[in-house]
This record gives C-alpha cells, sequence and structure tokens, in this order.
C-alpha cells in the first residue's frame, strides 16, 4: 500500500505547485491597438514605458476584470488596420464617425474631443476654414482632420503618420496651419514653452465623441469596457485620471500657480537678498561698533591723562552741587581723607560762595577764597550744558594761588622798600632841621635857662619841632604798615601837601617848581595811607620822568565831578609811546635799569579798592598827566558774563 500512499502524494504536490499556473491560465487576454505618439492620451515614453489618459482608462478597466492587457504601440492608421484585420481586440480612442461605425463597434464615449485649427499668434489671414485655400496645412493622416478639409478649395495639406510630426511641421514652418488633436497639440507645445507663439482658431469645428472601438460583433468586449467605464465614474478615477493629465492645461489654472510659484520665488529673493544685507550691514555695523569704543577709550584715556595733568583741581557736580567727578590735583589740593564723590562741595570748600555762584544758570563766577590754613584759592564755577544744551550741573575749577599771592606780597613790599629807600634822603632833612633846632636849644638850656626869653623861645619851637618829627614818622608808617582798610574823611589839600612835603628838599635840589590847585573845602573818604601811597608812587615816577627834562613843572590839580573826586599830577617829563600806555599797570612792567615795574601796579589796586580808577595821558617830550578818579562802583562779588 505504501506505494499508493506516494502517488497521492505526488498528486498533492503537483496541486500545490501548478495551481496558481493554472489560474493564470484562465486569465483573459486583451490585445489593446493605440497611436503611440498621442500624448497626453497614448504615448511610449522614451523609456519603453507606456502612459497616458486612455492607456490608464484601459489599465484600470482591466484590472477590474482581471484581464491581462498585450500593449501593441502602432501609429494611427496601422492602429485601424489592425483591429480591422483582427490582430488586436481593442483600439484605445477613437472618434465616432458613421464610417468608423459600419466596421467597428463603439463603446460609450468617455471624452469630447474638438479638432483645433492652430495658425502662428501673429498670422492675421486666417480666422475660418475657408481662408484655409492656397495655404499650406499640417495633418496627420487617416484623422478626421483630413475629412474636415476636403471642402476646402485649392488647399495645400502636408500629411504626416502622427499629431507630433504634424505639429513638427508646423512649429518648423513648413506649414502655415496645424489642424488636429487640440490637447495633444497644447500638451507638446507647452512642454516646448512655445504654446503662446500660436493662436487657437476655436469654434469653428463641432466636438464629437471619444471613445473604445472594438471589431464589430465583439459585444462580449464592448459590455465590459462599457462596465468598467461606468465603475470608474463611480468610483472617482474617472475624474482623478482626467484632472491629472488635463486640467493641468487650464490655462486660468496654470497662470494661477505660474503667478504664485513667481510670486513665492520673488518674495524668497527678496528675504534671502534683505537677509544677506542685513547679515552684512550687521558686521559692518559690529566692525564699526568695535573701533569707535577702541577710539572712545582712546579719548577717554586721553581725557582722563588731560584732567590729571592740569594744574588745576576741577571737579563736576550735579546740579544741587555733590561732586560727580574730581581729578588728581583736586585729591592732592584738598585736605578730605575720605571720598571725594557724592558729597557736597561746601563740604570739601566750605568758603566757596555756594549760594550766589549756583543763583544764574547763564553765568560763570569766579573770585578768590581763602582758607583756614591761610592757602588762597582762585575758584571758577562755570553752568555744565550737556549735548542739548540742558543745564545738568556745575564744572569747578580751583587753583591753588597760595605762592603766588605770596610771591606777589614779598615783591611789593620790596617795591615799597624801593620807594622807602628814595624817600629816606628827604625824610633825612626834613629831620635834620628840627633835630638841630632841638639840639641847639638843648645845647644852650644850661646857660640861658635863666632867661626868660629863652624860656620862652624854647617852650614854643622845641614841641614845634618835635610835633614835626613826629609828623614824619606817622607818615612813614603810614606808608610801610600793611593794615586793613581804613576809610576816612580826608581833605585832599591837606593829604597832598603832607605828600609834598616829603619830597620839599628834592625838589628844590632837582629845580623842580611844583604848583598845587586844590580847594580847602574838597573832601575825600580813603584810607588816608594807601592813597599816599599812589601819591608817592606818582610824584616818584614824575621826577624820575623829568630828570633830563630843563624846564621841571609838577601839577597838581583837584576837583569834583557831579558826584567824582578827580586828582591830576602832571610833569613835563619825557613821556610814553602808546605801546607803554598799554603796559603801564602790568606788574613788573618797568623801563628803568633800578626800576621794578610795581608802583603803577599797585597804585591801580589801591585805586579799584577805592571804587576807584587810575587813568593816564601822555605826550613824548611834553608830558604825562595820571589821574585819580574817585566814585562809586560794586565789584564785591566777581561775576564774569559769558553768554
Ligand atoms: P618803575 O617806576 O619801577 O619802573 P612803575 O610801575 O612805577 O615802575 O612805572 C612803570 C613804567 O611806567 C616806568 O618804568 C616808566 O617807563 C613808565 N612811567 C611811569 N610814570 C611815568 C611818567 N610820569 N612819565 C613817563 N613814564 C612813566
Ligand atoms: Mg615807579
Amino acid at each position: 500500500m505504501g506505494y499508493k500512499r506516494g502517488h497521492w502524494l505526488l498528486f498533492l504536490l503537483f496541486l500545490i505547485g501548478f495551481f496558481p499556473e493554472m489560474v493564470k491560465a484562465e486569465e483573459k487576454i486583451v490585445r489593446v491597438a493605440f497611436d503611440k505618439s498621442l500624448p497626453p492620451f497614448s504615448s511610449m515614453e522614451p523609456d519603453g514605458e507606456f502612459t497616458g489618459f486612455t492607456i490608464d482608462l484601459i489599465r484600470a478597466i482591466a484590472s477590474q476584470n482581471d484581464w491581462k492587457l498585450e500593449y501593441v504601440p502602432l501609429e494611427w492608421e496601422e492602429a485601424v488596420g489592425a483591429l480591422h484585420a483582427g490582430k488586436v481586440d481593442v483600439l484605445l480612442g477613437m472618434k465616432y464617425t458613421n464610417r468608423y461605425d459600419q466596421v467597428f463597434d463603439f463603446s460609450e464615449s468617455f471624452f469630447t474631443m474638438s479638432e483645433v485649427l492652430l495658425v502662428p499668434r501673429d498670422d492675421q489671414g486666417i480666422y475660418t476654414l475657408n481662408q484655409l485655400s492656397e495655404k499650406v496645412v499640417a495633418v496627420q493622416r487617416a484623422h478626421t482632420s483630413m475629412d474636415l478639409l476636403e471642402s476646402v478649395r485649392r488647399v495645400k495639406m502636408i500629411v504626416s503618420f502622427s499629431q507630433l510630426e504634424a505639429l513638427a511641421n508646423l512649429t518648423r514652418g513648413r506649414a502655415d496651419a496645424f489642424l488636429g488633436n487640440r490637447w495633444t497639440a497644447e500638451y507638446i507645445l507647452r512642454k516646448e514653452n512655445r504654446w503662446e507663439d500660436y493662436s487657437m482658431r476655436s469654434g469653428l469645428i463641432n466636438p464629437t465623441d471619444y471613445a473604445f472601438a472594438v471589431r464589430e460583433g465583439h459585444s462580449e468586449l464592448l459590455d465590459k469596457l462599457n462596465e468598467g467605464l461606468n465603475q470608474l465614474y463611480r468610483d472617482g478615477t474617472y475624474t482623478r485620471l482626467y484632472s491629472h493629465y488635463f486640467e493641468p492645461y487650464s490655462p486660468h489654472l496654470t497662470d494661477w500657480w505660474r503667478k504664485l510659484v513667481i510670486g513665492l520665488l520673488l518674495v524668497l529673493a527678496v528675504g534671502i537678498v534683505s537677509l544677506l544685507t542685513f547679515f552684512l550691514w550687521n558686521k559692518r555695523l559690529q566692525a564699526e561698533v568695535k573701533r569707535r569704543t577702541a577710539e572712545l577709550a582712546d579719548v577717554m584715556v586721553f581725557q582722563r591723562k588731560v584732567l590729571d595733568h592740569t594744574d588745576s583741581a576741577i571737579l563736576s557736580l550735579d546740579t544741587q552741587g555733590y561732586i560727580t567727578l574730581v581729578n588728581q590735583v583736586a585729591i592732592t589740593i584738598f585736605p578730605i581723607q575720605k571720598e571725594m564723590l557724592g558729597r557736597h562741595i561746601l563740604d570739601v570748600l566750605p568758603q566757596l560762595p555756594w549760594d550766589a555762584c549756583c543763583l544764574d544758570r547763564s553765568r560763570q563766577y569766579e573770585g578768590e577764597i581763602h582758607d583756614e590754613r591761610s592757602f588762597v584759592f582762585h575758584y571758577y564755577v562755570a553752568p555744565f550744558l550737556n549735548a542739548m544744551s540742558e543745564h545738568v550741573g556745575w564744572i569747578v575749577t580751583v587753583q591753588d594761588r597760595t605762592e603766588q599771592k605770596r610771591m606777589q606780597t614779598r615783591l611789593i613790599s620790596q617795591e615799597k622798600m624801593h620807594a622807602l629807600g628814595q624817600l629816606v634822603a628827604g625824610i633825612a632833612h626834613e629831620l635834620r632841621n628840627p633835630l638841630t633846632a632841638v639840639k641847639t636849644f638843648i645845647e644852650l638850656l644850661p646857660k640861658k635857662v635863666d632867661d626868660p626869653r629863652f624860656r620862652s623861645e624854647l617852650l614854643r619851637f622845641v614841641p614845634e619841632e618835635l610835633e614835626r618829627m613826629n609828623r614824619i614818622v606817622e607818615e612813614l608808617l603810614d606808608y610801610s604798615r600793611s593794615k586793613p582798610l581804613l576809610i576816612e574823611s580826608t581833605s585832599v589839600a591837606d593829604l597832598v601837601y603832607s605828600v609834598v612835603g616829603l619830597f620839599v628838599r628834592r625838589f628844590e635840589s632837582e629845580q623842580v617848581n611844583i604848583v598845587v590847585d586844590i580847594s580847602d573845602q574838597l573832601e575825600l573818604q580813603v584810607d588816608r595811607g594807601r592813597i599816599k601811597q599812589v601819591l608817592i608812587n606818582l610824584m616818584l615816577n614824575a621826577l624820575e620822568a623829568m630828570a633830563g627834562s630843563t624846564e621841571k613843572q609838577l601839577q597838581i590839580k583837584a576837583g569834583k565831578k557831579r558826584d567824582g573826586v578827580w586828582i591830576t599830577i602832571s610833569d613835563t617829563g619825557e613821556g610814553m609811546q602808546k605801546e607803554q600806555q598799554s603796559r603801564l599797570f602790568e606788574p613788573f612792567y618797568t623801563t628803568k635799569s633800578q626800576g621794578i615795574g610795581l608802583g603803577l601796579y599797585v597804585s591801580q589796586k589801591i585805586m579799584r579798592e577805592h571804587s576807584g580808577q587810575l587813568e593816564v595821558s601822555s605826550v613824548t617830550r611834553v608830558g604825562t598827566t595820571f589821574t585819580l578818579r574817585f566814585g562809586q562802583e560794586d565789584h564785591d562779588a566777581e561775576a564774569v558774563d559769558r553768554r
């Protein structure tokens, strides 16, 4: 029984192995012919694949019916012949015509096709079929378009085997017009980017139905095709395929898409360009910022160096007077141990007349202050404006003038000593006379003590002479003592005579004619001692100027003009050049070999202390007049208007 079982096994294996083959053998083979050059309906790709609308339709129907398709790509005329000869079962896409209907059976129409007449865009002569007379028209052989031209007289046709070739005849300029498949023409021309070069003359040709064709009597196949088509309509396959092949060429849609794409590209390009510009600009900006920062750092270092290396203390204050910045000099000048920043200026410089200085924000103030260590500071307070000219605080500059002041004082006293030296000769004479008189009386005293005349003369003369000596000593003290300004009411004549008295001997010996013309009533509110010093300086200068003159006259006059008293001292000396006159009051300006040049400087200073002025007028080789003018002028806190 073993071998029997072996047979069954073999049979089973046979069944399992060959059953699929047997099923396949039952598949129906359908031979499909089509125009191989009719895109987008049917065409052969360069790689040998077949694509197109009708190809996809038959593929979908074949998969419904389990058909195996056998593709037969042919030229149109051959394809018609092949169907006619029974070499194929179906012809994809045939236009329904009566002539064909006698030979073939048609499925239901699945496309409405119209022929198109295409002419170059600039053509102005062809608008109707009749206008094709005498023209060359490109057509496809055995195509319905040829039938349309039958009625046109004297038309010349270039006949090709496919729509593609017919179209090529138009695009290469061999024909004046193309008559053929509208969809294929558009598909090809768009692909070659020449669709815009041609115009469609539409509305001329009636649309015709487009369907599958089978041999006559092949009704079973025809039914399957119709069923298949209906199924494709129902399940949406038809719509999908239709839009895939034909809607991309729908003019408004492509335009819209093209515009959208161009727009998007433009936006993208603009975006990229602006991004790039922004990037480059940013880079440049960064470099610029770096450069400027370095520059600024240099400037800051420079400014700090300048600030620290001046000989003045510089402080910046906020609007309330609190210190915001100080330089190195400020730190060394002021004996403040703690941090200066943030403190009020009055903590550092209590003597500064701060309240007066910050009253007016458009003014600058300067003046001198003496601190408790008898240091002398010159201050300068200026409003600090920012770039927008807004007041943001104050700048205070302080200079230590202590040493300068001491030097000045020393020199002024030297000048005094010098003048004193000159005075001494005259004073010696002055003292010698009363001394001689007193000495004589004292020598005669033992002998003549009982003589009543002698006694009365002694009692009259000795006190007189002593008083005279006392006066001379007083004058000297007035001159040399340095004491606070002591204003008192003084007779001008008295004042002048007291000074003239000091020079009497000298006037005599130098043969100077002295003229004094002053009213006894003229009074003046001054510090006698200091004004005397001025008069002495001026008289000494006058005597020195007249040293070389043949006629020497010193004239002193005084008077009153409105409120002010004036005194003039005129000499007949050498006089001065204009240039010399402009420098007279500079300290240490002198033209004399033994001169110091402080006489006039000090005199002017004294006059200012009295709110007065010292003026000069001079003519060379004629003489010089100095005028002392006393008036009312307030110069207590000196404000410098720099607006
Ligand atoms: P000094 O007498 O020490 O030279 P002053 O200040 O008194 O200094 O005078 C300055 C200069 O002014 C003198 O050197 C002189 O050139 C000129 N000067 C002053 N007074 C007269 C004058 N009366 N006539 C001509 N020159 C004068
Ligand atoms: Mg002098």
